[in-house]
């Protein structure tokens, strides 16, 4: 028997046949190996729990002393099952624990996968849904991560037993499909035609007839056309099942009787037991009591080979039956048998109900006191299964609320994210089309007409400053207001990760990696859009600033940058002073300087540098010696969002260069680059020497034929 479970037995047994016992208690299984005393166990753990435990520790007791940790896994695995299979649940789940800590101590992943099935198994038993669900995403995680696709199958299959057991039956067919698409790429048809069999009942749990007879017929046409007769024969069992539930009684009694004879000729005695009872059903149902009565007594003689469960329903069954035929005297002897094997394998339903019909049975006759006595014990076993029913569901509700809650977290965040990813798109298209109108109107300016009327320039001036004040609120509200949500969304990615990234599996994680990164590249890109719009909209100021006094501040923007890349910023001491706002001076050199720090393969050294070219103008020029632009470019670099292609494997959002061109041309300035391939860059920037106001800069401008006007 235990070979079958533990499928290195064989080998195991050859390895062991030296083993030798010192328990004297025991001197029965003193001459034989771990394996086979593990065996002698299993075949006596129904019967005799106490000693069937008792060899186990003397199988694990003589592992221990080998230090062979695989023994001692199978050992701690056989209790568990021991316990199991006696609705000791607690102590199963104890022992199946154990046996875990010895399967990760041998880092044997096929042994952590098989307790992990175990415990999902157990737990559900207990009713503890959230840990079988855990477990079951374990193993679900662990056979994804060493391509083990019969343990994904056996996950599955699990999680949709699971969702079948607390009733959430969409679930359990979502899962029962994956199950067998698994089974499927695996070729293993025999788990494709049982998932398709739990699927089918699972549809007759919802009603859904249509679809559970069409489920069950694709199982039995897959069944004939691939699986032995056993298999068969279980399929026509369910497929009876569902047609009777459908009240297709000769079909279902039709597909019973063919399964009754597969089962009868393979001497399959415990299912043609089960098949006997569920013809008797039917008969029942149909009002043909005497073939009924005949079925059940035939299913009696099978008694051995039905478990306690189903044969206390068989007396139950049978004593409604001899009730329904007023066959009063068996009917009472029945329910008293049924009672009594109820009592003794505590099988509550039972005990309810069979008592509930023998107070009606008592009372009937008169007899008042045993009716009582009947009575009473019907409505304590009724109240213990009230409150266990209540626990169960609590529990069950409490399952699916934490699943459901969960997954309204996910929705909610895709929902958001798609929501922004809208809302930012639409934003960044907005202000793209301003961005390029602006440019086309600008350029498509006739500025010859523009140059006599000296007097509309007051007029347009205001209207400048509306349209400036528009482009500046909508980029700052668009770009601000966006940050919010996407702050939002990191949140919530980090709490997911913190909360439930254990579960996920490396694909899982992968992709939230890419969210991340994209928020992080968002954030980037809002918050240089924000600077962008907000220099847009900002006038020329005239502080007389020096150089050398912005450098400092850009050092502290920029110092983890410059200590990451050991770049070294130089400059003359003496730099002149230029009119100019302090802060664009600042946003003007930052980016310069970054990016000549950033586009840079080596040590980078940026020098800067400025001189009064002549009266009227003075020069900056920032170089490096990073990776040089093809200087066909030309203007291009300081379009918005204008990335060179060796660019994009590097930070940035091609907004910097904009933001000088905006600033420069705010003074009337001239910005320009000059640069070698793998050389270095220098990038100039010519500023009036003189303080002007922006009119000034207008009129000049229109005058020169250069104008930067608004949109108006
Ligand atoms: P970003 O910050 O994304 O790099 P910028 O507007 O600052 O955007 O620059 C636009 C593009 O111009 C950059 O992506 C890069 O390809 C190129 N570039 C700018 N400065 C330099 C430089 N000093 N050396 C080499 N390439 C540069």
């Amino acid at each position: 028997m235990i070979s079958c479970l533990l499928a290195s037995g064989q080998v195991l047994a050859s390895q062991l046949s030296s083993d030798s016992l010192k328990q004297s208690d025991y001197p029965e299984v003193a001459d034989k190996t771990i394996v086979e005393i593990l065996d002698i166990s299993y075949d006596l753990h129904r019967e005799d729990l106490a000693k069937a435990l008792a060899y186990v520790d003397i199988a694990l007791e003589r592992s221990h002393e080998k230090e062979n940790l695989l023994y001692i896994f199978y050992g701690l695995r056989y209790k568990g099952l021991y316990y199991e299979n006696n609705n000791q649940l607690e102590s199963a789940l104890d022992e199946y624990i154990r046996a875990l800590e010895a399967a990760k101590k041998q880092d044997n992943n096929e042994l952590i996968l098989t307790i992990y099935t175990d415990l999902a198994i157990t737990h559900r038993k207990v009713g503890n849904y959230q840990k079988t669900k855990d477990y079951n995403l374990k193993a679900l995680e662990l056979a994804k991560q060493i391509d083990h696709k019969q343990a994904m199958e056996i996950s599955y299959h699990g999680l949709g037993f699971l969702y079948e057991t607390i009733g959430d039956y969409d679930k359990a067919i979502e899962m029962y499909l994956q199950s067998m698409e698994v089974a499927d790429a695996l070729g293993n048809t025999e788990g494709v035609i049982t998932t398709m069999q739990n699927i089918g009942i699972t549809y007759t749990k919802v009603n859904n007839q249509n679809l559970a007879l069409e489920t069950i017929d694709k199982a039995y046409q897959l069944a004939l056309e691939h699986a032995d007769s056993m298999r068969i024969a279980n399929v026509l069992l369910d497929y009876g099942n569902i047609l009777a539930n459908n009240k297709e009684y000769d079909k279902a009694l039709k597909k019973l009787d063919q399964s009754l004879t597969i089962f009868k000729k393979s001497h399959e005695k415990s299912s043609i037991a089960r098949t006997l009872v569920q013809l008797a059903d039917i008969h029942t149902e149909k009002g043909a009591y005497e073939y009924a009565q005949n079925l059940f007594l035939q299913s009696l003689t099978y008694s051995s080979y039905i478990n306690s469960g189903d044969y206390a329903d068989l007396y139950y069954k049978l004593g409604q039956l001899y009730l329904k035929k007023k066959q009063i005297n068996q009917a009472e002897q029945a329910l008293q048998k049924s009672v009594k094997i109820a009592e003794e394998h505590n099988l509550k339903d039972l005990i309810q109900e069979n008592n509930y019909s023998l107070y009606k049975i008592y009372a009937e006759q008169g007899l008042y006191e045993k009716a009582l006595k009947h009575l009473m014990t019907s409505s304590e076993t009724k109240n213990y299964l009230l409150n266990e029913d209540k626990t169960k569901r609590i529990a069950e509700m409490q399952f699916r609320f934490d699943s459901e809650k969960s997954e309204k977290e996910i929705q909610l965040l895709k929902l958001r994210q798609n929501r922004f990813l809208l809302f930012g798109i639409s934003g960044l298209f907005i202000v793209l089309v301003f961005f390029f109108g602006y440019t086309i109107r600008i350029k498509g300016k006739n500025n010859d007409q523009l140059a006599n009327k000296n007097e509309e320039i007051q007029a347009q001036n205001i209207k400048l400053k509306e349209s400036n004040e528009v482009l500046k609120q909508f980029a700052y509200v668009a770009a601000h207001d966006l940050k919010e949500p996407l702050r939002n969304i990191g949140s919530f990615i980090n709490l997911i990760q913190i909360k439930y990234g254990q579960q996920f599996n490396e694909e899982a994680n992968e992709y939230m990696g890419f969210v991340k990164n994209g928020v992080k590249r968002l954030n980037g890109l809002l918050t240089d859009l924000l600077e962008y719009s907000q220099i847009s909209s900002q006038a020329p100021e005239n502080d007389k600033v020096v150089v050398g006094d912005v450098l400092p501040s850009i050092r502290r923007s920029l110092r983890e940058l410059i200590h990451s890349t050991d770049a070294i910023i130089d400059c003359p001491e003496q730099l002149p002073t230029l009119c100019i706002s302090r802060t664009h001076l600042t946003q003007l050199l930052q980016n310069l300087i970054s990016n000549g720090i950033k586009f840079c393969d080596r040590q980078p050294i940026i020098n800067l540098d400025c001189y009064r070219e002549n009266e009227q103008f003075t020069l900056l020029s920032v170089s490096d010696n990073g990776i040089g632009i093809d200087p066909s470019y030309g203007e291009k670099i300081f379009n918005l969002f204008h990335r060179l292609d060796r660019a994009t494997e590097r930070e940035g959002t091609g907004i910097g260069l904009t933001i000088c061109k905006n600033i420069v041309d705010k003074y009337n300035g001239e910005i320009w680059f000059e640069s070698k391939e793998g050389e270095g860059s220098t990038f100039f920037v010519r500023l009036p020497a003189q303080a002007r106001t922006l009119s000034d800069a207008i009129v000049e401008n229109n005058q020169q034929n250069n104008l930067l006007l608004p949109v108006n």
